[in-house]
């Protein structure tokens, strides 16, 4: 089986007043429009995955996540559309008292849920877990929570291939970091590329970002932009959103592309970007993740 890529990626302008005083141009690269249900880095992750998992005979593919994980339900709704089953193994018993909108979702693509403590869900990448679960679906493909596997990697490398020659830098939002170390292993020689990670404590990812980019690669985080945490948002960041769409007519998750953005604008007034420089940020998607904001936004909130 081999899935194709997209050739209908959008390249959006963002005219800014605080922009064009430092002759900043900044664009958005639309991976988020990829499919309505499978949005953006997730269909990018995921690609190679269900590749992997139909040469080996799978008939399910398996995922971990938690009760908002964008991951799980772009996980379910790949499955189904490649025809093959899904499970989802997600994060803590209560979670199944009251399903959240992406489960719910997960649910409506035919996803299988299975939930577990927060502490065995801990455990979910030692070897006696695994093995368990490989016992227990001996033939389902596991795909790490955020897609964080070698085909996960490989697949968010394609999306290099999308940015515009003139860039000089690309920005993403990181989670797992997959989708960044993916990009920056495919990235020209000529562009840096800054992450904004959505999380608050992410010394940790520099580490394990070292061992997976290449020395050459001109990579950066600011990691000044998580809004307190994962999934942590404040008024500032809400209102942030609402005038953006209002503006440029583009919808932004609270959880990742809203803080990327921010983080850009912030950047851009306070001059810690050089004038003159060409910007790319990757619109990840993520669009889902708005449901449990949708009464405070300006835009209708979809999957
Ligand atoms: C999952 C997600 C990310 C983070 O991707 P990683 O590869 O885990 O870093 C970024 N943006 C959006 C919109 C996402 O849904």
């Amino acid at each position: 089986m081999v899935i194709d890529l997209p050739d209908n990626i959008a390249l959006d302008p963002i005219q800014d007043e605080r922009l064009a005083v430092r002759q900043i141009q900044l664009s958005m690269l639309r991976i988020d429009a990829i499919d309505p249900e499978i949005s953006g880095n997730k269909w990018f992750k995921l690609r190679y995955n269900i590749e992997a998992a139909v040469g080996a005979g799978a008939d399910t593919l398996l995922t971990f996540g938690g009760a908002y994980s964008n991951h799980l339900a772009a996980t379910a709704a790949a499955a189904q559309k490649a025809g093959l089953k899904a499970v989802g193994i997600v994060r803590g018993h209560h979670a199944q008292q009251q399903l959240t909108p992406t489960l719910r979702q997960c649910k409506s693509y035919g996803m299988a849920l299975s939930f577990i403590s927060r502490e065995s869900y801990k455990e979910k990448r030692d070897e006696g877990f695994v093995a368990a679960l490989k016992n227990e679906y001996p033939n389902a493909w596991i795909v790490p929570e955020g897609g964080d596997n070698e085909q996960g990697l490989l697949g968010a490398k394609d999306i290099a291939a999308y940015l515009p020659e003139d860039a000089d830098i690309a920005t993403v939002a990181i989670g797992t970091g997959t989708t960044f170390c993916g990009i920056a292993n495919g990235l020209p020689e000529d562009k840096k590329i800054i992450g904004f990670p959505a999380i608050k404590d992410s010394d940790y990812l520099k580490g394990i970002f070292a061992e997976k980019i290449p020395p050459s690669v001109n990579w950066h985080l600011e990691q000044a932009y998580h809004f307190g945490g994962f999934a942590k948002k404040n008024e500032a960041l809400i209102t942030f959103v609402n005038q953006f769409y209002l503006q440029h007519h583009i919808p932004l998750d609270h959880v990742y592309t809203a803080k990327m953005m921010y983080g850009i604008f912030d950047m851009v007034q306070q001059e810690k970007l050089p004038e003159k420089t060409k910007m790319v940020a990757i619109h990840t998607g993520g669009l889902q993740g708005n449901t449990s904001i949708k009464n405070k936004l300006v835009f209708p909130v979809c999957g």
